[in-house]
C-alpha cells in the first residue's frame, strides 16, 4: 500500500489560498469604495488607484486591475482600457497636487523584475524632480517621502474630484 500523505501539497494549497486572501490589493477591492484609512483614493469598475503604503516619493501611486492576475498579457480589452484610463487619471492628479519635474509610469511583471506582489499586477506612478535619484531605487523599496499619508490621500482625493469630471 503506497502513503498518499503529501505534506508539501497542503502547504501549497494553503499557501495558495493565503496569497489571494492576503492581497492587500484584493482587500482594497472588496472594500469597494474610496478610503482614507485603507489609502483608497479611486474606484473605476475594473480598476483602483490607491496609495503605496511605502511610497519612494510624496504621491506615489499605486493602479491596479480588481482582477486577482499578475499578468499583464492576461487582461481582457475592458479591463486593459480602464486600467490605463485609472493611471491617466492617477497621472493628472499627482501632477496636479506635486507639480512634478515629470512622472515614472511602470510595471514590475513577475518576481525576476521585483515584483512586490506578483500575482497581482499593478502600475507604479512616481513624480519625479530634477536632481532626485533614478528609478531604480524604486525597484529596490527604497523610500523617500516627505509627506504624511493621511495628507498625500487628501490631496490627491480631491484632485481626483476635480480631474474626474475631465472626461473620466
Ligand atoms: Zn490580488
Amino acid at each position: 500500500m503506497k502513503n498518499l500523505w503529501a505534506p508539501w501539497r497542503r502547504q501549497y494549497v494553503t499557501q495558495a489560498d493565503a496569497d489571494s486572501a492576503s492581497c492587500f490589493l484584493c482587500q482594497a477591492v472588496e472594500h469597494d469604495h474610496v478610503s482614507q484609512e485603507r489609502g483608497i483614493v479611486h474606484i473605476a469598475e475594473h480598476s483602483v488607484i490607491i496609495l503605496n503604503k511605502y511610497p519612494y516619493s510624496s504621491g506615489h501611486l499605486l493602479v491596479a486591475p480588481k482582477a486577482h492576475n499578475g499578468d499583464l498579457l492576461d487582461l481582457d480589452d475592458i479591463t486593459y482600457a480602464c486600467l490605463m484610463q485609472s493611471v491617466r487619471l492617477a497621472s493628472r492628479a499627482v501632477t496636479h497636487v506635486y507639480k512634478p519635474h515629470g512622472l515614472n509610469i511602470g510595471m514590475n511583471l513577475g518576481s525576476a523584475a521585483g515584483a512586490g506582489v506578483p500575482d497581482h499586477c499593478h502600475v507604479h506612478v512616481v513624480p519625479r524632480w530634477d536632481g532626485d535619484t533614478n528609478f531604480m531605487p524604486v525597484v529596490a523599496n527604497v523610500k523617500v517621502a516627505s509627506e504624511k499619508l493621511e495628507d498625500t490621500w487628501q490631496r490627491v482625493t480631491e484632485a481626483i474630484g476635480l480631474n474626474g469630471q475631465v472626461g473620466l
